[in-house]
This record gives structure tokens, C-alpha cells and sequence, in this order.
């Protein structure tokens, strides 16, 4: 049986000596902020703030995974507590010393586009093939499905490098939902019969990443 050890990103190709069948798991990171008053709002637009939106997203996406059958943690809730970049890698990290993890997905929302795009973005690591193949990857299943989706280097962005595609040892993509920088964008977050649906192909699109790996 194949399998793949990751380091830093660079899959390492291995034989497990007992053919057995290794359990995998998802990590699920929503992005930016805390929902505390006096906390990190994470991104704010207006008084919109991102954690509000990832919120939407995360609490339809763990529950439509799990109906899939498909093991996935959220790094932000207990007992991990994982509220920073440097706290979600390291505890990330830390799980998959005792798990095979398929893949880590950071999931945020945008507030400073300008270019009056709403649509979905994946952000891999420049440079990386593997890592644009996992963003290309998603990016085809969300169109599919008839969303709006485009992919980005992440040295294309104001920060330059996205620390939990970096550094997390498993495969790992970073994907903003939308933007709350424009009154267009943040109707569709506000939208429940959209999130349900981004919650529904996302879901399936993890899933089918788990079996497919197209970053091999
Ligand atoms: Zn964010």
C-alpha cells in the first residue's frame, strides 16, 4: 500500500510494512478572530466582522462532513483553542504527530479587495506545484458547482506568505469565502441558501480530495 509521509509541505513516499488501511482526518481552521467582546474581530469591514461569516460556513461545513463519513476536527474549538496562525500550525502539527492528516483547510473571508470581485479565492504557496494543484483542485470543484472561484499565489496578497500553508506539515490550502468589503459581497454571505450550498460542494469536494489525492 502507497502512502505519503508529509514534511513541510514535500510528500515523501513510503511503504507501511502492514498494509493496513490508516485512518485519515481533516483539520479545519476557520479564520481570523474570536467572537469574545474586546477580542481580535479578525477582518472588519463596517463593523462586519469575518468571524461572523466564517461561523456560517463552519457550523454547516463539520456537520455535512461528518454525514460524509469524513474525519475532521475544527483546530478553533475545544480542546485545541487554536485562535492564532502560529497557534493553529503548531496545533495542527501536534495532531498529525498521532494522525494521518489529508488535509489542513484554512478558511476565511476578505475584506480588501478592490477589484470588485466576489467570487471564492484559494490562495496556494508560490512556487509550489503541489500546492497550486490543491488550490486548482478546489477551485474546479467549486465551479463545477457553479460558483464563482479563482486561484492566487499568495505573494499576490498584502501578506506576502500565509504562515498555515507554509508551515503545517500536512497538504494544506487556504480559501477565502467571499469578501465583506462590499455590500454585494457580504449580501451573498449573508445569503443562507448560498452558504448551504458552498457547505454542501465544499464538504464533498473534501471528501473527494481525501480520495483522490490530486496533489500527488
Ligand atoms: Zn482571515
Amino acid at each position: 500500500m502507497q502512502l505519503y509521509h508529509y514534511a513541510g509541505n514535500n510528500p515523501v513516499e513510503y511503504i507501511d510494512p502492514d498494509g493496513r488501511q490508516t485512518e485519515e482526518w481533516v483539520v479545519v481552521s476557520p479564520g481570523h478572530g474570536m467572537d469574545r467582546p474586546g477580542s481580535d474581530p479578525g477582518t472588519c469591514h463596517d463593523g462586519y466582522k469575518e468571524i461572523s461569516y466564517i461561523y456560517r460556513l463552519t457550523s454547516r461545513l463539520m456537520p455535512k462532513l461528518s454525514n460524509l463519513g469524513v474525519n475532521a476536527i475544527n483546530i478553533k474549538a475545544p480542546p485545541y483553542n487554536a485562535y492564532t496562525v502560529s497557534r493553529k500550525v503548531k496545533e495542527s502539527n501536534r495532531f498529525g504527530k498521532n494522525h494521518k492528516v489529508a488535509l489542513h483547510i484554512s478558511i476565511h473571508a476578505d475584506s480588501l479587495r478592490g477589484d470588485g470581485y466576489v467570487g471564492i479565492e484559494i490562495f496556494y504557496m508560490t512556487g509550489r506545484p503541489i500546492s497550486k494543484k490543491i488550490a486548482e483542485f478546489f477551485q474546479k470543484e467549486l465551479e463545477s458547482a457553479g460558483f464563482e472561484a479563482r486561484i492566487k499565489s499568495d505573494n499576490q496578497t498584502w501578506v506576502g506568505r500565509f504562515g498555515e500553508l507554509w508551515d503545517t506539515k500536512a497538504p494544506a490550502t487556504l480559501i477565502e469565502i467571499g469578501t465583506l468589503g462590499s455590500a454585494k459581497g457580504r449580501k451573498l454571505l449573508g445569503n443562507d441558501k448560498y452558504m448551504d450550498k458552498m457547505a454542501e460542494i465544499l464538504s464533498k469536494a473534501i471528501e473527494k480530495f481525501i480520495k483522490e489525492k490530486p496533489n500527488k
